[in-house]
């Protein structure tokens, strides 16, 4: 037996060896997120699609040209089925089970059926072309049509319908090919071999990079996420908060600090877990009353901030007041019965957009708010008493 590696050959050699690169490329992007269940199931396609190649490769190379065929034409199936899970695990799409059993149960009988007939027998190829086009078609359309459907599940579904174009071109490569009478068969069959290699595996090589690319931007999002959220609340943390502070404000704002009141007490009366409920609790308290486009955050221990976006002062001072008293009401028996939790609270206007002046001022106010017997909200630059505070309760 000669062994030569054709053109058909070195192009399914090419592809397996991108295969591997990307199974690299999989496990290592496994290895940072093991939470990302949808990696398995590209890491199985590139198996499969590898399968695929080698047994092509085989099937020139060989004597077995039948049995390895049956192989390459099953495993393609097999490569594109596992593809489709991956997409659905990673869009969070349904998957269609059953259709996909009853799908692969067809390929498991026709393509054994068909081996026989011969490499370039359109008996064969249109029937399997078919078949192989089916999943690609669907997966390629329902990441294309995808309603609210990103950029990359476009991209995606794009190479995905060319993979199935490139499919479904293969009998029509065979008729070009075998009416050539100057060829002999071994040439044609190269020839083919060369030719529908090329389409798959510019097709093959856009869902690998993309799927990577999707894969990576993912990870790189949930680390960036995670530096910048506090875990105990899911507020902004003091990094989150200060980088979205310096491009997100919107004049004029002012800046809320709140430090719950002796926190110590409750962290050493009532145990650490007493002290995180009311962290929670507040955390929570603040999000409802400040939401987006305002911005919250926990800066550290008991103490949060707030950039009440396009507020006046008066403004300002209401939502102050009126997150000092639902903390007062609504963290009423969190920590035990019979315990009552209070903030206080310091609010200064936001000049030419320097946080860091402003936290300094906020901070300057709060104190006041505490000298004055805590459960109390001061404004900055000269600490007053927020009006509604005069009216009514403890301290003001
Ligand atoms: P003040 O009314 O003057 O603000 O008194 P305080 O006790 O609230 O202030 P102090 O700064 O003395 O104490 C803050 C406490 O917060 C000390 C620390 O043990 C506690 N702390 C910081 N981070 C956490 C946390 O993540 N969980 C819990 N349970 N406690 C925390
Ligand atoms: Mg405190
Ligand atoms: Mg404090």
């Amino acid at each position: 037996m000669s062994v030569e590696l054709t053109t058909a050959g070195i192009v399914a050699s090419l592809g397996v060896l991108f295969g591997l690169n990307f199974i690299g490329l999989f496990v290592a992007a496994y290895a940072l997120d093991r939470t990302s269940g949808h990696i398995v199931w590209y890491l199985a396609a590139t198996v499969a699609f590898i399968v695929s190649g080698v047994a092509f490769l085989l099937s020139s190379l060989t004597p077995l040209t039948a049995p390895f065929l049956i192989i390459d034409d099953l495993f393609t199936g097999a490569g594109f089925a596992l593809l489709g899970v991956g997409f659905a695990r990673a869009f969070a799409l349904d998957i269609p089970w059953r259709a996909m059993a009853a799908w692969m149960s067809v390929g498991l009988v026709l393509v054994p059926a068909l081996a026989l007939i011969g490499e370039l027998a359109l008996t064969r190829l249109i029937p399997v072309s078919v078949w192989h086009a089916v999943a690609p078609t669907v997966i390629g359309l329902v990441l294309w049509r995808a309603p609210e459907g990103r950029t990359i599940m476009r991209v995606l579904g794009a190479f995905v319908l060319v993979a199935a174009l490139a499919v479904l071109v293969r009998p029509a490569f065979s008729v070009l090919i075998t009416a050539n009478p100057a060829l002999d068969h071994a040439r044609q069959v190269e020839i083919y071999g060369a030719l529908v290699s090329i389409p798959f595996l510019v097709a093959m090589f856009g869902i690998a990079a993309g799927v990577f690319f999707h894969v990576m931007s993912d990870l790189a999002h949930g680390y960036r996420n995670a530096s910048i959220t506090d875990a105990l609340t899911g507020l902004l943390n003091r990094r989150g908060f200060l980088d979205a502070a310096a491009e997100q404000i919107a004049t004029p704002a002012h800046l809320i600090m709140v430090d719950i009141d002796r926190f110590k007490t409750i962290n050493d009366g009532h145990g650490h877990d007493a002290g995180d409920r009311v962290l929670v609790a507040v955390a929570a308290i603040i999000a409802r009353a400040a939401p987006r486009p305002h911005l919250s955050g926990r800066l550290g221990g008991e103490e949060f901030a707030i950039i009440a976006q396009r507020t006046e002062t008066a403004t300002a001072r209401a939502l102050a007041q009126s997150l000092r008293s639902a903390i007062a009401i609504e963290l009423d028996g969190v920590v035990a019965e019979g315990v009552s939790v209070t903030a206080s609270l310091g609010v200064a206007p936001i000049v030419d957009r320097d946080v860091a002046s402003a936290l300094i001022d906020a901070d300057r106010a709060l104190y006041a708010a505490k000298r004055a017997g805590r459960n109390a909200v001061r404004t900055a630059p000269d600490q007053v008493a927020s009006p509604e505070r005069r009216r009514g309760s403890r301290a003001g």
